[in-house]
């Protein structure tokens, strides 16, 4: 891929600074009059969405939402580039093994790059991106991620990027005074710690679970910056890496690049591109500190579009606005997924919900605990999988997590708590630190 539509999206993108929500607002009601008429024509499940909430598209902010789930079952005619999700799903498995991440599907605007989420639970979702997308998501990424912005770019670079698969995607930030190297996940980390500190790189980018692994297999790094990817980046792990360079966090998901840091280091939506409804979830007010669930719409991306589309993931908004001056909303935290969110027995035998951000608080203080991770297996049955498994962490992490619990509506004498030896992670999978196995039918 030429570098050149990169920059020109680079440079676009540095126009896209909003400094009130009336002026952000303006230009998302612009971009969404030229985008949904373009989507509604070429898009024959979205158009159908429309009709059947006999909506106009100028209400598009009052159409029901879809999810993953609707997103795959009407795939053949939502995307608009002609291809079958049978196709999709082959190209991108095809990729996955053989671990030749060039090929892609032809489409009528340039070759189209397919993609899966990395398989969490339940079903995988699958990604098409176009040529023009890939430039202005890299230009986006260049932007907001090299040290100084743009004018970082009259430095030499070179950038670490640790990733399951080569996307062709995260292949395209490639200019002259930009050097990618791409390390495989899948290998040995000693041997990924070695390569790491020969290539001696400015910018480090990958999930922080495998940054903080190669760290301890003993990688020397003296970069600028370290940009953690795909997982939540927690306390622990910022405050280890930022022996690499200063840390920032990326809030990206196969539905889009949907939060960034600003030069303060704070996370903020990426408003400029993607128009965020919030759901306040526990009963909690709209907007204000409590949960939200984002349903996203994409105000560029047409090979796939995401119209009102609701996410799995449960973030907390910043109540105050960013010294920054940015008026894209801020990002405190992003509790989980709702997958994870645990379902635990309260007081009266009701069920209350426990965020998976709560019980990671509760475990990251417990001492000499190098990785854990909790998972409720039952109704009442959480276990906790701990790292190193000896009488001193097993009794601070029942005593931590007890406590915790007794912070919650939940109550922790109706619980069965057990611990057990955490297994080593399989090689390239996400981690995930509190999870729920266990189904309420
Ligand atoms: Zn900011």
């Amino acid at each position: 891929m030429n570098a050149l539509p990169t920059l020109l999206a680079a440079l676009d993108d540095a126009r896209l600074d909003f400094r009130t929500r009336a002026a952000l607002e303006r230009h998302q009601e612009r971009l969404a009059h030229d985008h949904l008429r373009w989507v509604a024509v070429h898009s024959p499940a979205v158009a159908a969405r429309f009709r059947a909430a006999g909506l106009p598209l100028s209400r598009w902010r009052e159409l029901p939402p879809t999810d993953k789930t609707g997103m795959l079952a009407t795939f053949d005619t939502l995307n608009t580039v002609g291809v079958t999700l049978e196709r999709a799903l082959e190209v991108a498995r095809h990729a996955d093994t053989t671990r030749d991440f060039t090929p892609t599907l032809p489409g009528p605007r340039g070759p189209v790059t397919v993609g899966l989420s990395t398989g969490t639970s339940g079903t995988q979702g699958v990604f098409l991106v176009g040529p023009d997308e890939q430039a202005r998501w890299a230009g986006t990424v260049l932007r907001h991620l090299l040290p100084g912005g743009l004018r970082g770019l009259t430095r030499r670079h070179r950038v670490a990027f640790f990733l399951r698969a080569d996307s062709p995607l995260y292949r395209s930030v490639q200019g002259g005074r930009l050097g990618l190297r791409f390390f495989d996940l899948l290998r040995p980390v000693p041997d990924l710690a070695h390569d790491l500190s020969a290539y001696r790189p400015t910018l480090i980018v990958g999930p922080p679970s495998v940054l903080r692994a190669v760290q301890r297999a003993g990688a020397s790094v003296q970069g600028q910056r370290v940009i953690s990817v795909a997982e939540v980046l927690e306390p622990d792990d910022a405050a280890h890496l930022s022996a690499w360079g200063e840390v920032v966090q990326v809030y990206q998901a196969t539905e889009g690049l949907l939060a960034l840091p600003c030069p303060h280091g704070h996370l903020h939506l990426n408003e400029a591109h993607v128009h965020f409804d919030l759901e306040p979830l526990d009963g909690g007010e709209p907007l204000g500190d409590g949960l939200h669930r984002p349903v996203i719409t994409d105000l560029r991306r047409r090979t796939q579009p995401f119209i009102r589309h609701r996410l799995n993931d449960a973030l907390r908004l910043h109540p105050d606005p960013c010294p920054c001056g940015q008026a894209a909303r801020r990002v405190h935290s992003i509790a989980g997924r709702q997958d994870d969110a645990l379902h635990l027995p309260g007081a009266a035998g009701e069920t209350v919900t426990v965020w998976p951000d709560f019980l990671r608080g509760a475990l990251a203080s417990v001492p000499g605990l190098n990785e854990y991770h909790a998972e409720q297996t039952g109704p009442a049955a959480l276990t906790l999988h701990l790292d190193p498994h000896d009488p001193a962490t097993h009794a601070l992490a029942l005593h931590a997590v007890h406590a915790a619990l007794l912070r919650t509506p939940a109550d922790p004498e109706r619980l069965t708590l057990t611990t057990r030896p955490l297994d080593p992670p399989a090689p390239g999978t996400k981690r995930r630190r509190v999870t729920r196995t266990w189904n309420p039918t």
